[in-house]
């Protein structure tokens, strides 16, 4: 496949990102398929956020490429998912799973459930089983597809829709950035789109099975994630945690 790796000067970005914010979300999807091809792809999660952007991604180019990172503790649910999605799109679901040696190598020296004993410890497990991989992945990519949204809090407040990645030496594309999470839930009623039945369990935001619990009503949406640890700011498993320099 060609790799297509544009480069912006920070003015085009800026007037890319000016464009992109006043059309739609297909049309965003649009212009990466037009600029990317099949160097672009969605790393997706399987949350509710994905599914509605994939089903766009879709309806854009039945050649849409969908990537996401089995850490291979996921909910049953979620590799259910997995299937439910490869049938109704027929898409070849590109699977990035963590280096066998590195988790083997991890347990035996810190256990099987070594993120319940301390920060360090479960940012070393996000690494292997997660930051590693998408590294992987994201190394043959000219961009990627990020289904996150502003009002999600955190870092994500400030993201644009299109913004380089000087981490991963591509661009990130986040064409859900302006939507609010009751239009992520209508749209994917509206289109009758798989999800994860979890979301309908309490579980806002989904990772691992042993590191998200559902929450209670009036929570932030993060709270189910990693919530043994009382720093807000550790939400994150390192794989949006960095910030992406502006072009
Ligand atoms: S979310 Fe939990 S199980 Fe999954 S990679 Fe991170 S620490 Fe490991």
């Amino acid at each position: 496949m060609a790799l297509v790796r544009p480069r912006f000067s920070k003015t085009e970005l800026t007037d890319i990102n000016e464009r992109l914010e006043a059309v739609t979300t297909k049309d965003v999807l649009n212009w990466v398929e037009l600029t990317f091809g099949r160097s672009a792809a969605q790393i997706s999660s399987f949350g509710l956020e994905d599914q509605a952007l994939f089903h766009i991604y879709w309806t854009v180019t039945k050649d849409a490429r969908l990537i996401t990172l089995d850490t291979l503790r996921l909910p049953t649910e979620t590799y259910s998912l997995f299937d439910q999605t490869k049938l109704r799109y027929g898409v070849d679901v590109e699977f990035f799973y963590p280096q066998l040696n590195s988790v083997s190598e991890m347990v035996k020296e810190h256990g099987n459930n070594l993120f319940y004993k301390g920060r360090y410890n479960r940012e070393l497990c996000c690494g292997v089983r997660k930051v590693e991989p998408l590294g992987r992945a994201l190394s043959d990519l000219g961009a990627w597809i990020t289904g996150l949204r502003r009002d999600q809090g955190m870092d994500r407040g400030s993201i644009n829709i299109v913004e380089w990645d000087q981490a991963h030496n591509n661009y990130k594309v986040n064409p859900l950035a302006n939507w609010k999470f009751d239009e992520v839930r209508d749209f994917i009623d509206a289109n009758d789109i798989p999800y994860n039945e979890l979301h309908d369990k309490g579980y806002p935001s989904l990772g691992c099975a042993p590191c998200t619990r559902a929450i209670t009503p009036g929570e932030d949406i993060r709270a189910g994630r990693w919530w043994w640890e009382t720093d807000s700011n550790a939400k994150e498993c390192g794989i949006h945690i960095v910030e992406p320099a502006k072009r």
